[in-house]
């Protein structure tokens, strides 16, 4: 198998065999992120996939998960989506799970029946990066989609089938906007009412826009406790029903995780302890991305 570049995934695909079926992110333009900057885009060929895919049948006795990277591989025309299932069906049938990334245009860009094939070929999981559902911030952040555009996007993965884990990114709003940021991302997720939330705490590195921005003092950052009054405000406004909230990223302050809506309160209450003791915060020198 080859790997182009540094290969990204989700924390809980950890153990899953990776696979590049497109190299970097079409996109590309989010202020805050670096994943793909050194990455030219472009869509692996066929054979290529193919390549990589017989070569770990021949390493791995066992495969139980496959992900499909990199940035946003359900850009993927559907035809060259279904032949990668397909082998992957031939090539590893003990694969119960294949998971990808897919950003709210890629998945509008597919009609609900391709979502439904997809899922029915194996596609059991989509992470979709919301980052916010604040329009002033979507814009700010140069994502390149709207809030109602994102709840579509998600809506329609839900009615698909396919299991959806959102990502979210605290701090994202700076200071001037944290509980714009927090309120307006509860609503967005209440509406799309997603299997799965993850939360991610902004972290600004060198080669991105929104370095340039901190520096010049236009974007505040927020400190932990912050992040912490911005978390707890986002889970009051938050109304899902069978959805798991995770902050397990290694780039948060806390780990908060628990099921909604049964957690909720214990979630909110554990928040004001770790604000009220001021301990439990990971140390800056410990948070990564
Ligand atoms: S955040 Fe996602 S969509 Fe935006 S540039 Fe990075 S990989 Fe692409």
């Amino acid at each position: 198998m080859r790997y182009e570049g540094i290969v990204y995934r989700p924390p809980s695909e950890a153990n899953s065999l990776i696979i590049q079926v497109t190299i970097g992110c079409a996109h590309n333009k989010c202020s805050f992120c670096s994943m793909y900057k050194n990455k030219k885009f472009r869509i692996r060929s066929i054979d290529e996939i193919y390549e990589d895919l017989e070569d770990a049948r021949k390493k791995y006795k066992f495969v139980e998960r496959i992900f499909l990277a990199d940035g946003d591989a359900l850009v993927l025309p559907i035809n060259n989506l279904r032949k990668i299932l397909k082998k992957i069906q031939t090539l590893f049938p003990e694969c119960k799970r294949i998971g990808t990334y897919g950003t709210p245009k890629d998945v509008l860009r597919k009609s609900t029946e391709e979502l439904i094939e997809l899922k029915n070929l194996g596609i059991e999981i989509l992470y979709m990066g919301l980052e916010s559902g604040s329009d002033i911030i979507l814009k700010e952040i140069n994502k390149g989609v709207t809030a109602s555009r994102i709840i579509e996007a998600g809506q329609k993965v839900k009615s698909s089938g396919i299991k959806l884990s959102v990502t979210l990114i605290s701090g994202i709003g700076g200071k001037d906007k944290y509980i714009e940021h927090a309120k307006e991302s509860g609503k967005v997720i209440s509406s799309i009412n997603p299997d799965y939330i993850g939360l991610l705490t902004l972290m600004v590195e060198k080669n991105t826009p929104i370095y340039e921005e901190v520096n010049s003092r236009k974007f505040k950052l927020l400190g932990a406790e912050e992040i912490m009054l911005e978390t707890k405000e986002l889970i009051k406004n938050l109304s899902v029903t069978n959805c798991i909230f995770r902050s397990n990223h290694p780039s948060n302050y806390v780990n908060i995780n628990g099921k909604l809506p049964e957690d909720k309160e214990n979630m909110i209450k554990l928040i004001d302890d770790i604000i009220d003791s001021k301990c439990g915060y990971r140390e800056e020198k410990f948070r990564m991305l």
